[in-house]
């Protein structure tokens, strides 16, 4: 597959990219200023790692908040990173619900990513856990931003989880695709409140950006994140969905829960882009395939079938309800009902037309995510 055919070209203090995909021409300018400073939140995170690693690798000075700045395990692939690049790295300490602490990682930037939320299926005070970090931190960070004038752009990370909540909801859509003028209006506090949580701070992002006129607001929606993480150890709820199909306990099926699927690497290069297209607008749907659990599952057989009990059939959804909220308490019976057996269908058009996205193949981020896990030693199990 071709990768991105964005080329740099250096003048003193830019880079400008000739952005051979786009379809007006074939030809738009990224005018990427290197001189100041841009800041990370959620730098230590999955998803940010390897736009941290894009950014350095362009010569940034990155400025990355994050909770502890001294933990040794959380910061160390960063530095690593940091080492090796042209860009520097410098932490603050700063936390979503701490009002004002993000301010003196915000000074002097030109641009903010807005990476941090928590992904977590399983918790036990959804509004604690997920719908204040996510909310009250977007809150903090934009008002933040709202104070210092050299923001110019914000890139927030939302998700598809703030454009649908069930698959059946994507059936009751116009055209039964998603799209990026639809939100989520079915998630809640006690019913997918992951998705709830990302809903409510991206609405929380839109008023706040509407209040003023010098900042703008884009927003990525990415489906479910996959592949290699420069952190291998992040909190990512990513890491335990896919290490199921090498633990055993897929084993005997995987439900045909329909996903939409995007790389690591991919969703990195879609900020940078959001970041630096100067036309960049409004939301973004980064989703490269339109999947289901088994199918990614099925992309592993070929190369791991061998040695990992890899799932090789559907789990009929009776089967699923019945099983599904003994073995996780966040997969509700009105979960299994609303998602299994439902394909997902998400239109990516946007980001393809407008950011010149390229996506990898579903094989290429399931394979390399897979052999990550392996190489870390996740307490795969070999199959006997
Ligand atoms: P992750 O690895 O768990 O990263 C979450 C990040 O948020 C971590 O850096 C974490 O910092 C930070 N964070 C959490 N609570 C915080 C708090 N109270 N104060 C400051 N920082 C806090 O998960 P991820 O998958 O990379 O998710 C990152 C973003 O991508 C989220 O906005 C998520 O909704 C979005 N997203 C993810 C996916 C996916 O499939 N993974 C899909 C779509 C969108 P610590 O290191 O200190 O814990």
């Amino acid at each position: 597959m071709t990768r991105c055919a964005i080329v740099p070209v250096i003048v003193p203090g830019y880079f400008l990219f000739n952005n051979s995909n786009a379809t007006n021409g074939g030809y738009e300018m990224m005018r990427v200023d290197t001189k100041s400073a841009v800041m990370v939140t959620g730098a230590t995170g999955y998803v940010a790692g390897w736009l941290v690693k894009k950014l350095l690798d362009e010569g940034f000075t990155v400025h990355a908040p994050v909770r502890d700045p001294h933990h040794p395990e959380k910061v160390k692939y960063l530095n690593q990173i940091a080492e090796r690049a042209p860009g520097k790295i410098k932490y603050y300490k700063a936390d979503l619900l701490d009002e004002g602490s993000y301010a003196e990682a915000t000074i002097g930037c030109q641009v903010v990513f807005h990476t941090a939320s928590p992904f977590k299926l399983n918790v036990t005070d959804p509004q604690k856990e997920l719908v204040d970090p996510a909310q009250i931190g977007t809150r903090n960070v934009l008002e933040e931003v709202n104070r210092t004038p050299s923001v110019k752009r914000v890139v927030l990370t939302s998700s598809c989880a703030a454009i649908y909540g069930d698959n059946v909801d994507i059936e009751k859509t116009p055209n039964g695709i998603l799209t990026e003028d639809i939100w989520n209006t079915s998630s809640s506090l006690n019913h997918q409140p992951y998705s709830y949580s990302k809903t409510l701070a991206e609405m929380e992002a839109w008023k706040l950006n509407k209040g003023q006129s010098r900042w703008e607001l884009v927003t990525l929606n990415p489906s479910l994140v996959i592949g290699p993480g420069i952190n291998p150890h992040a909190t990512s709820e990513s890491f335990k969905l896919v290490k199921q199909f090498g633990d055993g306990s897929l084993k005997i099926g995987a439900p045909r829960i329909g996903f939409g699927v995007v790389d690591v690497r991919d969703v990195a290069e879609a900020h940078f882009k959001a970041a630096f297209t100067p036309e960049a607008k409004g939301r973004y749907i980064i989703s490269a395939h339109d999947t289901d659990f088994l199918a990614m599952a099925q992309t592993l057989a070929e190369k791991y079938g061998d040695r990992y009990p890899i799932p090789r059939r559907a789990m009929p959804k009776w089967l699923v309800w019945l099983v599904a909220p003994m073995v996780n308490k966040a997969m509700t019976r009105k979960i299994v009902s609303l998602n299994v057996d439902v394909p997902w269908r998400g239109d990516n058009s946007k980001s393809i037309r407008e950011l010149g996205m390229q996506y990898r193949s579903l094989k290429e981020s399931m394979n390399d995510f897979f052999q990550q896990l392996i190489d870390n030693g996740l307490d795969i199990m070999v199959d006997s």
